[in-house]
């Protein structure tokens, strides 16, 4: 059985003070709640750059992780207002999302590029969380397997196996939308990824972790949590409140 991983991603919210606030509830609530969710459940936030070092001290010896919602695909140099993987990790932090929807939109991310953001993660020691998942007219068309799958093999960095990258499968009109796919779809999606990476990682695909994101809350969670090959969930706007996350994470 595979660990679940909750991983908040904050997105551009939060301030220092509220961030602070948010990351210390959450880990003295973990490191408080051990048996019930820290055994079987890792939880990590994703803040945004600004506030990655703060978070990472203030959690500094708790369960709790911390990650980067983006990184630079080379390890330093001349590009102004960029963050390297190595930056994330010299801070404290574990992860770090590559090639959300958000930014494969605002910033016409190719999976391309993607790729070589989560190649340079892997080589700094990060794990990237590498996000993929179709558009509503994508689905409608009938096309939501073949844009997965396109998108799973070429953001994927060679190299990649089932314990050094995540995979978040987050349909871009789930987001912030508060639809959700049905369980037949999510597990149907979570089912061509896993044979997506038998394929590329062999044996050590059964380790790696699929996580389903887009409009996951309390009420749904558990509902999400227990289809086959879901292995954790990315949270945006239910991440905020130390509650709500809380609870999802329970619901693993
Ligand atoms: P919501 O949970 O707000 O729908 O956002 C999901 C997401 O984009 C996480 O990366």
């Amino acid at each position: 059985v595979r660990r679940q991983l909750i991983a908040g991603n904050w997105k551009m919210n939060g301030l220092r003070a509220d961030g602070l606030d948010l990351a210390r509830s959450l880990a003295a609530w973990l490191d408080a709640d051990g048996t019930a969710v820290r055994d079987h459940v890792d939880m990590l936030v994703c803040p945004p750059a600004t506030l990655v070092a703060p978070v990472a001290d203030t959690i500094a010896g708790t369960s709790l992780g911390v990650g980067g919602q983006d990184c630079h695909a080379a390890d330093k140099g001349a590009h102004t207002g960029d963050v390297s993987a190595w930056m994330l990790k010299d801070l404290g932090a574990s992860h770090v999302i590559v090639g959300h929807s958000e930014r494969r939109t605002d910033h016409h991310e190719t999976d391309e590029q993607v790729r070589a953001k989560a190649t340079a993660a892997m080589a700094a020691g990060l794990v990237p969380i590498i996000c993929i998942g179709e558009t509503e007219s994508e689905r409608d068309a009938g096309q939501a397997l073949a844009v997965v799958s396109r998108q799973f093999n070429g953001s994927l960095p060679d190299g990649a196996t089932g314990t050094n990258v995540v995979i978040a499968y987050e349909p871009v009109w789930a987001i912030g939308t508060g639809r959700t796919p049905t369980t037949e779809d999510v597990a149907e999606i979570h089912q061509r990824i896993r044979a997506d990476a038998r394929e590329r990682m062999g044996a050590t695909a059964e380790a790696l972790l699929i996580l389903y994101g887009g409009s996951v809350k309390p009420g749904n969670a558990a509902e999400l949590m227990a289809i086959d090959d879901v292995d954790g969930a990315l949270v945006g706007g239910a991440s905020l409140k130390a509650a709500d996350f809380q609870a999802i994470a329970s619901a693993c």
